[in-house]
């Protein structure tokens, strides 16, 4: 049995960096390229992995060199790739990014393989972590498939489906972890638990964490003081560890604890893989006294 099973996207994140962004039909030079794995599926396996829970990740890949790389990512991180399927008619996705020289970008998400994504069994895990970079009817089947076996359910709902959560579904949601642009999009905590779901996660980023359940208790994390330099995937080492926490045996305070703690170290590094901490480092962290309560 499996600490965390992942379902998601998985992504090769082509970066340009230019002076300016281009208009329509324009070209214009750019001074450096660089090519990472990403996708917040992806992503959030590595999160949970580096903390030393063993991880499976369903997902889908184009039969190309993309897909070998990332299926490589993923070997090297010690996570079950059986569950990754090789689409012979699609490319594997990819996000292509341009970064102009004041940070600002502009991004083109192509799913590609990962439209192409199916679940019809998972492997045996005591947590399943889900986002929507995958189609919303493979979430919903593996979120129900894992209600089925008493599995605890994480749905990180990003980016939110255009037309918002059907009832059916956060009746067999555990723990939501939205930000606050989702939890506004999602209608509010209050809604979302009169639906079902077992608690709230909201993350605010160097405004901490908001976490209401369904029992009633309210808490807040409050940020871990680091020194910010690049946000990516602060979100998905969040929603990572917080599973491999889960996993852990940890109740809902100190694994969000620990997961803050995680989100803070990724925003301390550029990128989004080299960026997710190792358990030592979260340890460190959460066990200092960082300004967190
Ligand atoms: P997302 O990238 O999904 O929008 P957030 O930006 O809310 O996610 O980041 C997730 C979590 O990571 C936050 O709730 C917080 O715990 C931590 N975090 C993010 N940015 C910072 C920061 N600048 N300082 C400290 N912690 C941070």
């Amino acid at each position: 049995m499996f600490d965390v099973c992942v379902v998601g996207g998985a992504n090769l994140d082509l970066v340009a960096t230019a002076d300016r962004l281009p208009g329509p039909g324009e070209t214009v030079l750019g001074d450096d390229y660089r090519e990472h794995a990403g996708g917040k599926g992806l992503n959030q396996a590595v999160a949970a992995a580096r903390t030393g829970a063993s991880v499976a990740f369903v997902g889908a890949l184009g039969r190309d060199a993309a897909g070998a790389t990332l299926r490589q990512v993923l070997v090297a991180e010690s996570i079950d790739d059986r569950g990754v399927a090789e689409c012979g008619n699609a490319p594997t996705g990819r996000a292509l990014i341009v970064v102009d020289e004041h940070g600002e970008n502009s991004i083109v998400v192509v799913p590609g393989a990962n439209a192409a994504v199916t679940v019809d069994e998972l492997p045996a895990s005591r947590v399943l972590l889900a986002q929507y970079e995958v189609p919303v009817p493979v979430v919903t089947s593996a979120l129900t498939v894992a209600r089925r076996s008493a599995v605890t359910t994480i749905l990180n709902p990003a980016p939110a489906p255009t037309g918002g959560l059907d009832a059916e579904i956060l009746s067999i949601v555990d723990v939501l972890v939205p930000n606050e642009h989702e939890l506004e999009l999602l209608g509010g905590v209050q809604r979302l638990l009169a639906l079902g779901v077992g608690a709230v996660v909201v993350t605010r980023g160097a405004q901490g964490v908001d976490i209401t359940t369904a029992a009633g208790e309210h808490w807040h994390q409050r940020p871990f003081r680091v020194n910010a330099v690049d946000t990516t995937a602060a979100g998905d080492a969040f929603c990572g560890v917080l599973a491999a926490r889960c996993a852990a045996g940890d109740d809902l305070r100190p694994a969000v604890r620990w997961a803050a703690a995680a989100g803070a170290l990724a925003t301390t590094v550029a990128g989004a893989v080299p960026s997710l901490p190792r358990y030592d480092a979260i340890a460190e962290l959460v066990s200092s006294a960082a300004g967190a309560a």
